[in-house]
């Protein structure tokens, strides 16, 4: 059981470790297009090794599919397994807004050295080989704790998700006042009415949010070192419980500590 775990926690590792290199490779190329793709390549590894199914040579296709889905192709016939890319076909106005490479740029080139360095795909192997059906779930409840469900975590994405925040962090400002206390109005074009219209103007927008997420980040970073540590931590609570509930299943009910010291104590005085 034990052993088990630990195999686990070293597979997570191994893939974090792994991942982390392939970030640290891209970004150190320096490369402004490449640096747009980091995080949606990282993703796509965690993602690669949560679905294969512990099958080597489907993670490697599809690992290795991202240098067709990068230059805006997503189906191909170079592979044995993987054909085509999983997400779902893009509306003309979502494709044409991702930053696509060129099959001649450099930062093309760089990505499939990347991709295709000998020594990650060897790596690859080894995570595969040890994962069990269990121990990929644990994976892949570590993937989604850390990274959306969708495979693609687009900029646009961020963007919604910020403009939700700007938009409930500013429905409830007050309508604006002059100096003098009058409240203040605008005239705003209505599309349905087809005219002016008469608006109540709304106090300045407030981006403290910006400053409240940014304020969460620094704690959260400082009160967990690293997340190899955060990871630590939740295994060992976990750990905790499962203890806690052993003992419960027995049947048994924990005895007061001093109690089990006197206990003890006597025993060892007796003989
Ligand atoms: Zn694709």
């Amino acid at each position: 059981m034990l052993r088990e775990d630990h195999k686990t926690i070293k597979h997570e590792f191994d893939l974090w470790h792994i991942v982390k290199g392939v970030k640290k490779r891209m970004l150190q190329s320096r490369n402004t297009e490449l640096k747009e793709w980091v995080r949606m390549v990282s993703n796509h590894l965690w993602y690669c090794v949560c679905t294969c199914d512990g099958d080597a040579l489907l993670l490697k296709e599809k690992w290795t599919s991202i240098l067709h889905h990068i230059i805006n192709v997503h189906e191909w016939l170079s592979a044995e397994k993987m054909l085509k890319c999983e997400h779902e076909p893009y509306s003309e106005e979502d494709g044409s807004s991702r930053p696509w490479l060129e099959r001649s740029s450099k930062a093309f080139g760089t990505l499939q050295k990347v991709v295709m360095d000998k020594r990650l795909l060897k790596k690859l192997d080894k995570v595969t080989e040890g994962i069990h059906t269990g121990e990929l779930e644990s994976i892949h409840s570590l993937y989604t704790k850390y990274v959306p469900k969708r495979k693609k975590f687009t900029e646009e994405s961020f963007q919604a998700r910020l403009a939700a925040l700007d938009h409930n962090h500013n429905i409830d400002r007050e309508q604006a006042q002059t100096k003098k206390g009058a409240l203040q109005f605008k005239l705003q074009y209505s599309k349905p009415v087809g005219g002016y219209v008469v608006k109540a103007m709304k106090t300045p927008k407030s981006y403290n949010f910006r400053r409240e997420i940014m304020v969460g980040v620094v704690e959260r970073c400082l009160s967990a070192s690293s997340m190899r540590s955060e990871l630590a931590e939740h295994r060992h609570i976990d750990a905790e419980k499962e203890k806690r509930t052993l003992g419960a299943h027995k049947g048994l009910v924990k005895p007061s500590k001093e109690d089990a010291v006197a206990h003890h104590l006597s025993r060892f005085a007796n003989k």
